[in-house]
């Protein structure tokens, strides 16, 4: 029996292992010619200050549609990590990025968050790329804030210095850089505050539900005391309820993030949102 189980195991694992592998095929090959045919746009989710819910900053998030359907950024940025093209993919989305944003940062002083990855920041002329992008689009740089994923910081040590520095480099021009999904990388609190980062993005898994209201949410507080001690304000993402904004505001969160106030959407709906959130400011 155990023997047959084996087999079984082993015949089922194989076509699984093909199957993951012609998708990154399939992606990757798609990937490939998707700026030239025109199959990226990029959405923006509103950033919003509690209790006001008026929105301060957008981010920018990447969506690839081919002809055969949306494909999900979670199914598509990795194959375009692993291979490298978010390099390239990444610069456009960049570009594309700051120019919608120079018009709603002009008329409601709001700011830019783009992801970037660690393929992007470990090249060599990242930096520059950014602040040439800046200066063609006419974004300030006080105006962007990249945001890197928390788990480049863990566990790379020494590897990590280079890509330190870059991301110090760009800080010394006035770009801030964000910790995005914090709390899902086991990274200490304290060897946060050792890092050039000026803002920590709460991954939506460490934001109470409204089941979990009572509870007392010792992480998200003890994140929350950072902004206040350290100076480094957190955005508490994936917001999907009025409950949820009310308890983070009561932890002392001062910006969130997440379908309760706006989804991601195309220019035309942030716009929306702009004269839904920020009607006093919109002309
Ligand atoms: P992220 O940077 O953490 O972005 C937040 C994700 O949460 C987005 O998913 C957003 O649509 C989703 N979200 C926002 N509010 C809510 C909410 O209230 N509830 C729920 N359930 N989800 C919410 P999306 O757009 O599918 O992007 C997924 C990830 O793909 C992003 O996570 C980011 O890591 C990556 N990504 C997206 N665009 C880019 C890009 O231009 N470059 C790079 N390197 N990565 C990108
Ligand atoms: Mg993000
Ligand atoms: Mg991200
Ligand atoms: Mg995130």
């Amino acid at each position: 029996a155990a023997k047959r189980a084996g087999r079984d195991r082993v015949s089922v694992y194989r076509p699984e292992l093909r199957a993951a592998r012609e998708t990154f095929t399939r992606i990757s090959a798609g990937l490939r010619h998707a700026i030239e045919r025109g199959e990226l746009t990029v959405h923006y989710q509103p950033v919003v200050e509690l209790p006001s819910a008026r929105i301060v900053a957008v981010e920018a998030l990447l969506r690839w549609t081919p002809p055969t359907g949306p494909v999900p950024p979670l199914d598509f940025i990795p194959v375009a990590e692993e291979t490298g093209m978010i390099v390239p993919i990444g610069a456009w989305v960049l570009e594309q990025a700051c120019r919608d944003a120079k018009d709603w940062h002009d008329r409601h002083g709001t700011s830019l968050t783009v992801n970037v990855s660690v393929r992007q920041l470990a090249e060599p002329g990242f930096a520059d790329q950014v602040l040439r992008t800046l200066a063609r689009t006419g974004l300030p740089a006080a105006a962007l804030v990249l945001e890197i994923t928390e788990s480049v910081f863990v566990g790379v040590a020494d590897d990590a210095a280079p890509l330190l520095a870059a991301l110090d480099g760009l800080r010394t021009h006035g770009i801030r850089v964000a910790i995005d999904d914090f709390g899902t990388g086991y990274s200490s609190l304290s060897y946060l505050t050792q890092l050039p980062v000026d803002i920590l993005k709460i991954d939506r898994s460490f934001v109470p539900t409204s089941q979990e209201v009572g509870e007392d949410h010792a992480f998200t507080r003890a994140v929350l005391q950072l902004g206040t001690s350290r100076q480094l304000p957190a955005i508490a993402e994936g917001i999907e309820t009025q409950e949820q904004a009310q308890l983070l505001h009561d932890l002392g969160c001062r910006l969130a993030q997440g379908y309760h106030f706006a989804r991601p959407g195309p220019v035309a709906q942030v716009d929306a949102a702009f004269l839904r959130l920020n009607p006093a400011l919109t002309p």
